[in-house]
C-alpha cells in the first residue's frame, strides 16, 4: 500500500520563497505573491465564517476571470475543500444538472450570476456577501496531499452529457511539471490568461504560477485589440489560446508582428486548422500545438519548440511524465495507422464522479481511452484527426469533419462552418457542410462545392451544402455536430444543393 504523498502548501511555500515577485497583473495593477497570500487568507477566513457547515467537501464556484476569483480559487484550496467549477455560460437547467450530480449544498458566485441559480435549493454565497462577512480563523495547512481531490470540472459535453472529472493535487502538480519540462520556465515569464478560470486551460495557469513563481496577466474578456497590444509591447512571454481566438488575433494584427519576448502561443482545446498554422509559421508566430482534455488536467501532448516547423500540424509528443499509444480495434496500431488515442500519466484523472459505466469503459491498466482518433508518425509524433463519435465512414473511407471544416473556414466569405455525416443510400454516410456566410456574401452552394473540389479528395467533398444562421455550439464554444445531424434528420434545415 502506497502511503499518501504530500507536498508543501503551494501558495504558502511560494510566498515564503519569493514574496515580492509579481503573481498577478490585472487591468488596474500588479499583485505580489505576498499580497495574493494576504488576500487569499482573508477570503478563506470569510468563506470559513460564511459558508454553513455542510456534510460535503465539495463547494461550487461560479466565477469570472477577476483577481477576486483567483483569491477564491486559492482560498478554497487553503480551506481543504474541493472546488466544483461551474461554467457560467451554461443554462440554468444545465447548471441544475451539475449541482444535483455533485449534490452541492453551497455555491460561491459572482453577484452577476445570482439569477441563473435562483431556483436552486442551495446556499448562494455572493462575492458582495463575502465582502461583508466577518472573518473567522481556520488552521492553515502545512501540506497538500497529492491524492486528495483538488477540483472537479465537467467535460464540455460535446459528445454527450458532461461528466464530472476528479482532478487531484497530484494531477495538477504533474501537469505543471510536465509543461515546464517541455516549455521551460524563466523568472521573466508572464503567462497571459484570457481563457476561463473555470476551465482547465485557465485554472492550470494559476497552478503553474504558484508552482513556478510566474506572473499571470489576467484578462476578464478576450479583448483582441488590447491583447495584441500587450503581445506587441513585449510584456507577455506565453499565452494560451484556442484556434478561434488566434484567428481573430491575426486578423487584428494585420501586417504587424509580435515582440521578440513572446515565445509561446500554446494552441489547444480543439483542432488546429493547417491553413492557420501556416500563416503563423510565415509570420514567425511561435505556435505550439497541444492536445489535452479536462481528464488530463490540461496538456498531455505538446509539440516541442525544436519541432514546431518540421512537424507542422502535429500535436507533438507526450510530456515527460506521460505516455501515449494508438489502439486499432484491440491491437496497437502501426506508425501512420489511424486508431483511438490512449493516454497515461500522473496528470490523468483518477476517474469520473459517480459514473461507474464511463469509468469501466474508459480506463484500463491506467490507460485512458480518449474517444479521439489519431495516428503517430514513424518518429512518434501525434496527429489528432477527430472524435470517434463524429467520424464519417463514406463508401468505406474514413472522413474527418475537422479537416473539411478547417479547409472551408479558410474561405473568406465563410463566417462559420460545421460538418457532420448524414445517411446516404449509396455511400452509407456522406459529409454535409453547414455554413454561415458573411452578411454581404452572395456565396451559393455551387461556389462552395467548386471550392471543395479544388481542395479536397472526392470522397471528402461534402455532398450537401446547407446555409444556416448559426452553428450550434456548447458553453465551451465547441461545435455540436450531433445537433447538426439531429436537426438535419428532423428536417429543420432546407436542402440547398
Ligand atoms: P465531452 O467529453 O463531454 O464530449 P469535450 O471532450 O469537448 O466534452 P474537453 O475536455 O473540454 O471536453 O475537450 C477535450 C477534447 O478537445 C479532446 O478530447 C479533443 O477531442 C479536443 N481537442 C483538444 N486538443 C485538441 C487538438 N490539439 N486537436 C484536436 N482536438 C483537440
Ligand atoms: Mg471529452
Amino acid at each position: 500500500v502506497m502511503t499518501s504523498q504530500q507536498l508543501t502548501n503551494w501558495l504558502k511555500q511560494r510566498t515564503y520563497l519569493t514574496p515580492d515577485r509579481i503573481a498577478l497583473i490585472s487591468d488596474k495593477r500588479e499583485y505580489t505573491f505576498k499580497e495574493l497570500w494576504t488576500m487569499t487568507i482573508e477570503m478563506a477566513s470569510k468563506i470559513h465564517s460564511h459558508v454553513k457547515e455542510s456534510q460535503s467537501e465539495f463547494i461550487g464556484l461560479m466565477i469570472k476571470n477577476t483577481v477576486e476569483s483567483v483569491t477564491v480559487i486559492h482560498a478554497v484550496q487553503q480551506l481543504g475543500l474541493t472546488a466544483v467549477l461551474l461554467n457560467h455560460r451554461l443554462s440554468p437547467s444545465e447548471l441544475a444538472f451539475q449541482i444535483e450530480d455533485m449534490n452541492l449544498s453551497a455555491v460561491i458566485l459572482d453577484d452577476e450570476f445570482y439569477e441563473k441559480l435562483q431556483n436552486q435549493p442551495i446556499q448562494k454565497v455572493t462575492l458582495s456577501g463575502l465582502h461583508k462577512a466577518t472573518p473567522s480563523t481556520f488552521e492553515i495547512k502545512g501540506h497538500f496531499q497529492l491524492d486528495q481531490v483538488c477540483s472537479v470540472m465537467y467535460t464540455s459535453g460535446t459528445t454527450g452529457a458532461p461528466k464530472g472529472v476528479l482532478q487531484t493535487y497530484g494531477n495538477h502538480w504533474w501537469s505543471a511539471i510536465g509543461s515546464s519540462l517541455n516549455l521551460g520556465t524563466s523568472e521573466n515569464d508572464t503567462w497571459l490568461c484570457s481563457v476561463p478560470l473555470f476551465h482547465i486551460s485557465g485554472y492550470s495557469i494559476l497552478m503553474r504560477s504558484v508552482i513556478y513563481g510566474m506572473s499571470v496577466r489576467l484578462f476578464e474578456h478576450f479583448d483582441v485589440e488590447r491583447i495584441n497590444r500587450e503581445l506587441k509591447s513585449g510584456s507577455i512571454t506565453i499565452m494560451s489560446a484556442v484556434s478561434n481566438m488566434l484567428q481573430r488575433m491575426l486578423k487584428d494584427l494585420g501586417d504587424e508582428s509580435y515582440h521578440g519576448n513572446f515565445r509561446c502561443m500554446l494552441l489547444g482545446g480543439g483542432p488546429a486548422p493547417l491553413p492557420l498554422l501556416e500563416i503563423c509559421r510565415d509570420k514567425e508566430i511561435p505556435v505550439f500545438q497541444t492536445y489535452g482534455m479536462t481528464e488530463t488536467s490540461s496538456q498531455i501532448v505538446t509539440l516541442s519548440p525544436e519541432y514546431s516547423l518540421s512537424k507542422l500540424g502535429s500535436a507533438g509528443k507526450p510530456l515527460f511524465p506521460s505516455e501515449l499509444k494508438i489502439k486499432k480495434e484491440t491491437r496497437p496500431a502501426a506508425a501512420y495507422e489511424e486508431g483511438e488515442i490512449l493516454v497515461k500519466g500522473p496528470n490523468v484523472t483518477i476517474g469520473y464522479y459517480k459514473r461507474e459505466g464511463a469509468n469501466q469503459k474508459s480506463f484500463e491498466d491506467g490507460w485512458l481511452s480518449t474517444g479521439d482518433i489519431g495516428y503517430v508518425d514513424d518518429e512518434g509524433f501525434l496527429f489528432v484527426l477527430d472524435r470517434r463519435s463524429d467520424l464519417i465512414i463514406s463508401g468505406g473511407e474514413n472522413v474527418y469533419p475537422a479537416e473539411i471544416e478547417s479547409m472551408l473556414a479558410s474561405h473568406k466569405e465563410i463566417e462559420d462552418v460545421g460538418v457532420a455525416g448524414i445517411s446516404s443510400d449509396e455511400w452509407g454516410q456522406v459529409p454535409c457542410a453547414f455554413i454561415v456566410k458573411g452578411t454581404m456574401s452572395l456565396l451559393n452552394g455551387k461556389d462552395v462545392l467548386s471550392f471543395c473540389k479544388k481542395n479536397l479528395a472526392s470522397y471528402k467533398q461534402p455532398k450537401k451544402i446547407v446555409f444556416v444562421d448559426e452553428i450550434p455550439r456548447n458553453a465551451s464554444n465547441k461545435i455540436l455536430r450531433r445537433v447538426l445531424r439531429e436537426r438535419w434528420e428532423q428536417g429543420v434545415y432546407r436542402d440547398e444543393h
